[in-house]
């Protein structure tokens, strides 16, 4: 028979060993920006559907078009959440940490939801490792963002990432840029997609992002936001992008890059790898200023990123030592009658697996035999093989088999003990 569930349209399971990389992935991240002085938030999966409409904007594609929305038993309208920066930053107003001293450094790791159209690379839960650091000094905060983050993904053994890097201005530089873009685009309106007639209206900036050569095209000839920058706005791009030249940090100012959530303001910055097909962006993030504000609290500057960790997860370098994975169980075998031997009502073989995992060594009781048994072996990657016959049960000893080698040796449980600890770093 067929089977009859699947799991649903662009979700996945992820199953080991796959699994090993993503707990690998995360345990980097929390050891990098431990060191920056980041802690974890955990926000709920849901949200009032309005924190999202308010924070990353009702015209965005995210909030148009992509977001999960139900309404509960009781008549709440409700959202998976498609993204964190807005949850985080409720997080901050509602439990008053806006008292706390300021900047306050928060990281996540955890799913989002969108309904985009699956494909490779792109999923409707996918996983984010994100980090936002609110109440900090404009360009200051940038760049400790983007310090962090090169940092992570460089201990992850990535060479060769670019980081395209941008500017949106401030709430007056954007205004202004909105209205030069719009009256560059209002005699063209009829050359433009259905998508880009509708943002010209709603948020010009966006068409900026367009996938389509035509009006990749139309745009050449577009006024650039630089022209419409505040003086402070020009002043705080410059500074982010000469700090990181001072730490060599190697990046790309790219003038179209916009981002598609409204809540940018500033700094806007994306990491693309050429190891990705179509959907190559890892990570993006940039400076929010407003968004706060939108939610109910002053102004406060915030700054984030998010990584997107299924693709981080695909294209780890073939090096990366969290491809490594955690050392699979050595197996634990009983010869001739040792395996139905109890003592003190436990079987003895139990005992002696116990022992080895009090020491730390990762172990499981085999029952294959002979070539079957290193066939198992090899299958599922143990190490070693010990063997426990009654000789070994009357000497106190246990046979080590090392897999790779085929040596075997009979060793005083204790230097067995601490020989097969070896593979367990
Ligand atoms: P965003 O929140 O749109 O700025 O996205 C940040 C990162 O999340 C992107 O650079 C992607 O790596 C990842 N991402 C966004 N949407 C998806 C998706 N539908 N499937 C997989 N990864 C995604």
């Amino acid at each position: 028979m067929a089977n009859r569930f699947q799991a649903p349209k662009g979700t996945r399971d992820l199953l080991p060993p796959e699994t090993a990389a993503w707990a690998a992935v995360e345990a980097v991240a929390r050891r990098v920006f431990g060191l920056y002085g980041y802690r974890e938030i955990r926000t709920p999966i849901f949200e009032d559907t309005e924190l999202f409409t308010r924070g990353v904007g009702a015209a965005t594609d995210i909030v148009g078009k992509e977001m999960y929305t139900f309404a509960d038993k009781g008549e709440r309208s409700l959202t998976l959440r498609p993204e964190n920066t807005a949850p985080v930053c409720r997080a901050f107003l509602e439990h008053g940490m806006d008292r706390l001293p300021q900047p306050v450094r928060l990281f996540y790791i955890g799913p989002q939801f969108r309904y985009e159209r699956p494909q490779k690379g792109r999923y409707r839960q996918f996983h984010q490792i994100g980090a936002e650091l609110v109440g900090g000094k404009g360009a200051e905060s940038d760049v400790e963002v983007l310090l962090m983050l090169v940092r992570f993904l460089g201990e992850l053994g990535f060479r060769d990432l670019r980081i395209l890097i941008n500017t949106v201005g401030d709430a007056a530089s954007r205004r202004a840029y909105r209205e030069a873009l719009r009256t560059y685009l209002l005699p063209l309106r009829e050359e433009l997609s259905e998508d880009s007639r509708r943002r010209l209206d709603t948020n010009p900036l966006r068409i900026l992002d367009t996938k389509s050569r035509e009006e990749q095209e139309l745009l050449v000839g577009a006024p650039r936001l630089e022209s419409s920058l505040t003086p402070e706005a020009g002043t705080h791009f410059r500074q982010v992008l000469s700090a990181l030249e001072a730490f060599r940090l190697s990046f790309q100012v790219e003038p179209r890059l916009v981002r598609g959530l409204d809540y940018y303001t500033n700094t806007v910055f994306e990491i693309v790898s050429e190891d990705l097909g179509a959907q190559n962006a890892i990570c993006g993030g940039g400076a929010y200023e407003g968004l706060i504000e939108e939610l109910g609290g002053s102004p406060t500057y915030g700054v984030g990123f998010a990584i997107g960790e299924d693709r981080l997860v695909e294209v780890l370098p073939a090096d990366s030592l969290a491809r490594r994975g955690a050392p699979r169980p050595v197996l634990v075998a009983p010869m001739g009658a040792v395996g139905e031997q109890v003592e003190s009502g436990v079987r003895v073989v139990t005992r002696i697996v116990e022992d080895l995992r009090e020491a730390g060594v990762a172990a499981i009781e085999s029952g294959a035999r002979g070539g079957r048994l290193f066939e198992l072996a090899e299958k599922l990657g143990a190490p070693a093989i010990v063997f426990v016959g009654e000789d070994e049960l009357v000497e106190g000893t246990l046979s080590v088999r090392n897999v790779a080698t085929r040596e075997q040796e009979k060793l005083p449980k204790r230097d067995a003990t601490a020989r097969l600890r070896q593979f367990f770093p």
